[in-house]
């Protein structure tokens, strides 16, 4: 008996049966050694907070550290808490301020705290005298950003008690380091205040006796094209996942992640119809129109309504009407589409599908808000290493 579903389609087994995220661990492992290698002699923190900017923190780190990475690093106690209980022993290092009742256990799994004020330097001593371990501490310099870290009034106090609970040896300084405002900038005049501060906190820090610290400040950007702020450990994050960091120029890296989904419906319509709640979208000619299950809540930015596109066989497809939560229409033109064709949204690029960057466009937003939205119902799958 014929069933309609033996209706030939060419998408393969490559095509996409349900939501997906496909992570190419080969591209994160090439973004490390490029990195590594540009950064030379300084040693790579592979950046894997917010679950690994939406990639799987775990595998991610794996990746890198088998390419070149040897620390790893983080936003939030309870993610590197969770590193470590999935079996990672790298030096790692988070840094918000933890929770009080997270210390003890990070000092407990040998995870370094990064400490940017006197109470909270107190609050790890405390913590290490009442646990029986020794801390490891990278001291946080505010160098111009006004997020977190020391000003440089609270310098000297900083480091004269690190020195202290130092030789009681309650904690070893393992780091003085500081985050760019505006890394993407070369030669901007923040960038410049930055350093100098920075390099103002080295000296103070030696004055005191704090000599062999790690020295670390450039995220992606400052680590590909900022010489000067190297130092001894760079922490790449966005670039870690392939996308180019600094606009205009490209360094050859590798976008780790595609993002698809599988055409659920097609229908052919006339001249004028109004798609997804009408007053959004009309159809200028008669054309076909097709769905598929990725909305707002998976990560498709919906200030994208009407403006991002997919590609399907290679082919760009427009958002046609608004982007809703669980789905999004795409009109499609006479391109011949079918149930089970594979919708992308975004990939490396070299197949004609729209990048990150484009999205990022589109919803008028970063390529690492796009990244790191990307909704737990979209399955992750990893070509492995
Ligand atoms: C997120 C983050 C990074 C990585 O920055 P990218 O610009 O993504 O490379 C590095 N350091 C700190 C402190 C961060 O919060």
């Amino acid at each position: 008996m014929p069933r309609v579903s033996d209706d030939p389609h060419d998408a393969g087994e490559t095509a996409a049966t349900t939501a997906e995220a496909v992570v190419d661990l080969n591209a994160i492992a090439h973004n490390t050694r490029l990195l590594r290698s540009a950064a030379a002699p300084a040693a790579m923190m592979a950046v894997v907070k917010a679950d690994g900017f939406g990639h799987g923190a775990a595998q991610v780190a794996q990746a890198a550290l088998a390419s070149g990475a040897t620390w790893l690093g983080v936003a939030h106690a309870a993610e590197a808490l969770a590193l470590r209980k999935s079996g990672f022993t790298a030096p790692l290092l988070f840094w918000l301020p933890p929770p009080p009742d997270a210390v003890d256990a990070v000092l407990a799994a040998g995870i370094d705290v990064s400490v940017g004020s006197v109470s909270g330097l107190q609050a790890v001593a405390d913590a290490a005298a009442r646990t029986g371990t020794v801390a490891g501490v990278h001291l946080k310099i505010d160098s111009g950003m006004s997020r977190g870290g020391a000003p440089a009034e609270v310098w000297g106090r900083l480091f004269t008690w690190t020195h202290q609970f130092q030789d009681a040896g309650l904690l070893i300084a393992r780091g003085l380091w500081t985050h760019l405002a505006s890394a993407e900038e070369t030669g901007s005049a923040a960038l410049h205040i930055q350093m100098n501060d920075f390099r103002t906190a080295i000296e103070a820090a030696r004055a005191i006796g704090l000599s062999s610290v790690i020295l670390h400040v450039a995220n992606s950007a400052a680590a590909l094209h900022t010489p000067q702020a190297r130092f001894d450990l760079v922490r790449p994050g966005l670039s870690l996942y392939g996308i180019e960091p600094v606009p205009g120029r490209t360094f050859g890296l590798r976008p780790a992640m595609t993002v698809r989904a599988p055409v659920v419906l097609t229908k052919r319509v006339p001249a004028g119809t109004g798609v997804s709640f009408g007053p959004d979208y009309y159809t200028s000619r008669e054309t076909t129109l097709a769905l598929v299950p990725l909305g707002f809540a998976d990560g498709v930015p919906r200030r994208a309504s009407n403006r991002g596109e997919f590609s399907i066989r290679g082919v760009r497809c427009r958002v046609a009407g608004r982007i809703s939560m669980d789905q999004v229409v795409l009109d499609v033109g006479d391109l011949p589409v079918r149930e089970g064709d594979t919708a992308v949204m975004f990939g490396p690029g070299a197949g004609g599908e729209p990048t990150v960057s484009e999205w990022a466009l589109w919803g008028d937003t970063t390529a690492n808000e796009v990244l790191t939205r990307i909704g737990p119902r979209v399955t992750r799958r990893y070509l492995p290493l």
